[in-house]
């Protein structure tokens, strides 16, 4: 059985990785996991993300775009960034961006600017947006309904909401990202998720962070990915080879590849 399995949200250049990055890189690809699509968060990373593509071409697929917690007093530098390097080159999605008022509450104003700037610039170059939202539906939404139309779309990634919030998320033309969450006993989600149809749903690790049960707690990674896939056979009754077609197909839609 030859799957492609599509991990639409993965941090590959993290220092998390920096020991093994190819081992665990392989480890994927063995899997059928052959499709990354990597987020930004900050400029610092940019070196690293463009080398990894040279390393990957065929596998890695980057985003652009400053990350919502590191929205900071120099944002307005980083903006100038993102915008340099969509000008500069080919990427797949502005992201990650959004609103996180877990972390910081104090910077709202600044986030909402910076989330808005830059589904500008998705709009200009047609590309999806990849949202990260934590603790800030409301506000997030509240932007959404600013922007929406057909040029806005893209995926609500690790979505975390309820019933009510997926429908107004896939209303905006959203994918939601799914995974190590929906795989958590209290992670909710999978107690509604059948009630959205498989077509809005795509496949996501967020490594290093949030690895799915059995693994739950340690550096999450690529290849982990299959333990979401076998929640979602669970969930929606049907294969893991069909899952795998379905939320990779939903992938290419979304990012054009
Ligand atoms: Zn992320």
């Amino acid at each position: 059985m030859t799957l492609i399995i599509t991990d639409t949200h993965t941090h590959l250049y993290s220092e998390a990785f920096d020991e093994d990055r190819d081992d665990m890189i392989k480890r994927a690809i063995a899997q059928g996991v052959s499709r990354f699509f990597i987020p930004a968060i900050d400029s610092t990373y940019t070196k690293a993300m463009l080398q990894l593509k040279q390393d990957y071409p065929n596998h890695v697929y980057l985003m652009m775009g400053l990350h919502p917690t590191h929205v900071k007093d120099n944002y307005k530098e980083e903006l100038k960034h993102v915008e340099e390097m969509l000008a500069s080159r080919k990427f797949y999605a502005v992201g990650e961006i959004g609103i996180d008022l877990y972390w910081d509450k104090s910077t709202l104003n600044i986030q909402t600017e910076a989330f808005k700037h830059q589904i500008q610039l998705a709009k200009q170059y047609k590309l999806p947006i990849v949202i990260h939202c934590r603790e800030a539906f409301n506000e997030i939404f509240e932007v959404l309904e600013s922007e929406k139309g057909d040029d806005l779309f893209g995926i609500f990634h690790c979505f975390t909401g309820t019933l009510e919030q997926a429908h107004k998320a896939i209303s905006y033309n959203m994918k939601l990202g799914i995974g190590g969450v929906a795989t958590f006993k209290n992670g909710k989600i999978d107690q509604f998720l059948n009630e959205i149809p498989l077509e809005h749903i795509v496949l996501e690790t967020d490594s290093p962070y949030l690895s799915p049960v059995p693994y739950r707690g340690k550096r999450n990674e690529s290849a982990y990915i299959i333990k979401v896939l076998e929640k979602l056979s669970d969930i929606y009754n049907v294969s893991l080879k069909d899952i795998a077609k379905v939320t990779t197909t939903n992938s290419k839609k979304v990012f054009k590849i």
